[in-house]
């Protein structure tokens, strides 16, 4: 049994809390932010302080490779959540895997009231300002345990990092005597925007899909449906749009949503909830602990978003955060390697884990990016084959399938053309449509601006 100490308690700190106790483990996790309020889920997403989470409010969709990880990590989690009016959704995937509706503060609520019903786990309110090394054993400073805004240390035998994309890691490594984690950084470009509804009494959601997304060519529109009748309609814009801020007036934001016609029927039957809530600095972002095949630090690593963050309109966030927390515990059992052993035996699983869908996103969105500026139009293969797969998936039931899969994370883009059959038809198809688009809705550029300036 190891001592761990895990930094913050997003999804990606206490799915690692509950999953490491479940190995057997001892847990302190530091949070900054306090708990939950009692009286139920509008209670937790009206009234819960995440200044921890600045995006805490926006839609969020939870794909299936996350609930597929809760369902075997932490069934008693998922079945409280669906208590709770979330709602599993089952997937088409050929299995019976399954996605589920629920807003963030609501499914994160839960998570940590389940991390704190474990005798193993003590949850810690407080703020981290360092970490403890002793020495550079290794190299790089070796880390044994964290110093606490509210005075004092915390030791451990391991310390992991899910303090989200915001993470002290490269001031905390530097000030005892480390080098910064290497990065990769690409700005998506774009700011968010997203206004919560209410179903009115009896009414449905137009589509359990989560997100349903719908592309303009200066815009992307996104619903998002949760728990209890709640759903977001979500924005994304250029940052350097003039006019961006004019959607941040409700009656602006709706006269908007009320143009694009595929979403007008999520707004009939609804009522906002709140005002529009902005978003802005997204970024693709992986930091690396491993520089030229050495660690960079030992006794430490990076856990959820603190390691890699993606795009939020692929909704892929929650899963990886979630995938990777099981990695992470998985690892813990080695903590007898020495420690610049488990340090990179760690850095490789965390590739096999997160490395590849970052590469496929920064692919993905340089084009996009690329669209949007100029009209030109580059989508790299895999976007291409997305582009393909989302048409075909509507003819073919084998291709609609394994299109599910990838959506989900549970299939990797590679792993799907290896499947000779979809991969057959996805490069007929790409032979076929060699100019092939992506169908673009809504206002257009000109009308837009007339819409939210008028
Ligand atoms: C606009 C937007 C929309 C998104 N939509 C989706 C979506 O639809 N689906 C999806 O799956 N993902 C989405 N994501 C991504 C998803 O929210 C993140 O991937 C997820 O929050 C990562 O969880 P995490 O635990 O790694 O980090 P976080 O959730 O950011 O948690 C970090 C925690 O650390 C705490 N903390 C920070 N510093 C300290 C400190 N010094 N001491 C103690 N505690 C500290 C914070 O309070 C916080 O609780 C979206 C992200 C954004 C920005």
């Amino acid at each position: 049994m190891a001592d761990i100490v895990v930094l913050g308690g997003g999804v990606a700190g206490l799915g690692l809390a509950a999953f490491a106790a479940r190995r057997g483990h001892r847990v302190t996790l530091v949070e900054r932010d306090g708990p939950p309020p009692e009286g139920g889920a509008h209670t937790e997403v009206a009234d819960w302080e995440r200044r921890g989470v600045p995006h805490a409010r926006q839609g969020h969709a939870l794909l299936g490779l996350g609930i597929g990880v809760l369902r075997e990590e932490c069934p008693e989690a998922l079945a409280e959540l669906t208590g709770r009016g979330a709602v599993a959704v089952p997937l088409e995937t050929g299995g019976d895997d399954l996605g589920l509706l629920s807003r963030r503060l609501v499914f994160e609520a839960a998570l940590r009231r389940r991390a704190a019903a474990d005798p193993s786990v003590t949850l810690l309110h407080d703020r981290v300002t360092g970490l403890l090394s002793a020495g550079t054993p290794h190299g790089g400073p070796h880390v044994h345990g964290v110093r606490l805004a509210g005075g004092g240390d915390l030791a451990a035998d391991v310390v992991l990092d899910a303090t989200g994309r915001r993470s002290s890691v490269a001031a905390w490594l530097t000030a005892i005597g480390g080098a910064p984690p290497r990065e990769t950084v690409q700005s998506c470009g774009f700011s968010y925007i997203a206004q919560e509804f209410a179903l009115d009494a009896g009414g449905r959601f137009p589509s359990l899909r989560a997100p349903v997304v719908h592309e303009l060519d200066f815009a992307t529109v996104l619903a998002f449906p949760g728990d209890n009748g709640r759903f977001h309609m979500s924005t994304t814009v250029s940052s350097r749009d003039p006019v961006r801020t004019r959607l941040l007036d409700r009656s602006v934001y709706l006269r908007f949503l009320a143009s694009v016609a595929p979403v007008r029927d999520w707004l009939d039957g609804a009522t906002p909830v709140g005002d529009p809530m902005p978003m802005a600095g997204l970024e693709n972002r992986r930091r690396s602990l491993v520089a030229d095949g050495a660690p960079l630090v030992t006794g430490y690593a990076l856990v959820g978003d603190a390691c890699v963050q993606t795009n939020p309109t692929f909704g892929r966030g929650v899963s990886l955060a979630l995938a990777h927390a099981r990695t992470v515990a998985d690892r813990l059992g080695r903590l007898d390697q020495a420690p610049p052993d488990w340090a990179l035996e760690t850095h490789e699983v965390t590739e096999q884990c997160l490395g590849l869908w970052f590469e496929q996103q920064v692919a993905t969105d340089a084009a996009r990016l690329a669209e949007l500026a100029g009209g030109a139009h580059h989508d790299s293969l895999t976007a291409r084959v997305l582009t393909a797969l989302a048409v075909l998936r509507e003819e073919d039931a084998h291709v609609r399938v394994v299109a599910e899969r990838v959506y989900h994370m549970l299939l990797t883009p590679a792993e799907l053309m290896r499947d000779r059959k979809v991969a057959r038809r996805v490069l007929a198809f790409l032979r076929e449509h060699p100019d092939l688009r992506r169908e673009h809705v809504g206002p257009n550029r000109q009308d837009f601006e007339r819409l939210v300036t008028g």
